[in-house]
C-alpha cells in the first residue's frame, strides 16, 4: 500500500440506517481513522477494517466527542492497543471517563443502550490531547494529518486536513449532507451549539483551500464550494426560523413545528423521505433544543 494510499468511507450503519455515519480509514504505513462511530456500530466497523486490510492501527483521531463520531472509541482502542487516540483537549478528559458525557446525553435519549451501545473508558497514556492548529498525526513517508480548532457545532470540534491529498475531513463543524440529498441540514445540538463560531469556523476551513470536503455524515461532499456556502446559510436560515418563534413566546415544540412546516424552503425540491432520513443524524427534535439553548444563552451574555 502506498504513502498515498485512497481514503475510504466505511459505513457505521448507524442504528440499522446505511449512509448516514461514516468512519474514514487512511491506509498507508500507519493507518488511521478518523471518528469511529457509536458503540452500537462496533460489530460493522471491525469487520470493515478488516475487510480493508487493517489488522494494526496507529490512530484513532475524533473529530469531536458526540457519541455518533466518538462512542467506538474505547472499542477500538481496545481491539488495536497499539493506537492512540487523538482528540481536542476539550474532550480528552471524557474519553478517559466517559461517565459524565454518558448522564449528559442520557438526558435527551432514553433509550440509551439500545442507541449507543456503551461507551469504553480509554487508558489516558494512550489520549493524544490537542491544544493548537498543525500537525498531529504522522500517517507516513511525511503524510501528516494538521489539526484546525473547528468549535461551533461543538466547542471542542476540531477538524483534519491531509498534507498529501488536500482532503480535510470537518465532523459537523458544516452540518449533514447524506449522499441522497445535496442540501446540507445544520446540526446544532445543545448544549454548546453557537452560530457565530459556526459561520466564523466555516470560513477559516475554507481559507484552507481543501481539494475535497468530508463530513462525517456523509462520504465525500458533492461540491466543496457549494457546502461552503450553503452550510453557514443554512445555519442561519435555522436559527432565525426559531429566533422568530422563540420571539413569539413559542418553545420547543412550537420550534419543532415550524421547522417541519417549513420542508419546502429548507429542502427545495427534495423527497420528503430522504428529509426524514436527517432525522437519523440531527433530529428536529435535537437542533431545536441546541438552537433554544443557545438563543437562551445570547440572551443573557
Ligand atoms: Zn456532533
Amino acid at each position: 500500500m502506498t504513502e498515498r494510499a485512497e481514503v475510504q468511507t466505511l459505513d457505521t450503519n448507524m442504528h440499522g440506517w446505511p449512509g448516514i455515519t461514516a468512519v474514514y480509514l487512511l491506509p498507508g504505513r500507519n493507518p488511521a481513522v478518523i471518528d469511529t462511530g457509536p458503540g452500537s456500530s462496533v460489530e460493522h466497523v471491525l469487520p470493515a477494517l478488516q475487510a480493508a486490510g487493517i489488522d494494526s492501527l496507529a490512530w484513532i483521531v475524533l473529530t469531536h466527542i458526540h457519541l455518533d463520531h466518538a462512542g467506538a472509541a474505547g472499542h477500538l482502542a481496545q481491539h488495536f492497543p497499539e493506537a492512540k487516540v487523538v482528540v481536542r483537549k476539550e474532550g480528552a478528559r471524557h474519553l478517559a471517563d466517559p461517565s459524565r458525557l454518558w448522564a449528559s446525553a442520557s438526558q435527551l435519549y432514553p433509550n440509551m443502550q439500545e442507541l449507543w451501545g456503551k461507551m469504553l473508558p480509554v487508558d489516558p497514556d494512550r489520549i493524544v490531547a490537542i491544544s493548537e492548529d498543525g500537525p498531529v498525526v504522522e500517517l507516513g513517508g511525511g503524510r501528516r494529518l494538521e489539526a484546525h480548532y473547528a468549535p461551533g457545532h461543538a466547542k471542542h470540534q476540531m477538524a483534519l486536513l491531509d498534507s498529501h491529498t488536500g482532503d480535510l475531513f470537518v465532523g459537523d463543524a458544516l452540518g449533514v449532507q447524506i449522499p441522497e440529498a445535496g442540501v446540507v441540514r445544520p446540526a446544532t445540538p445543545p448544549p454548546e451549539f453557537d452560530l457565530e463560531l459556526t459561520v466564523h469556523t466555516a470560513e477559516r476551513l475554507h481559507k484552507l483551500g481543501p481539494s475535497r470536503v468530508f463530513p462525517t455524515h456523509y462520504g465525500p461532499a458533492p461540491d466543496v464550494h457549494q457546502i461552503f456556502e450553503e452550510a453557514p446559510r443554512r445555519f442561519t436560515q435555522w436559527v432565525e426560523a426559531a429566533e422568530r418563534v422563540y420571539a413569539a413566546g413559542g418553545g420547543l415544540e412550537e420550534m419543532v413545528e415550524d421547522f417541519r412546516a417549513r420542508r419546502p424552503e429548507f429542502y427545495p425540491d427534495l423527497d420528503p423521505e430522504v428529509v426524514e432520513k436527517f432525522e437519523y443524524s440531527c433530529s428536529y427534535d435535537l437542533n431545536a433544543r441546541g438552537i433554544l439553548r443557545y438563543l437562551q444563552q445570547r440572551n443573557t451574555r
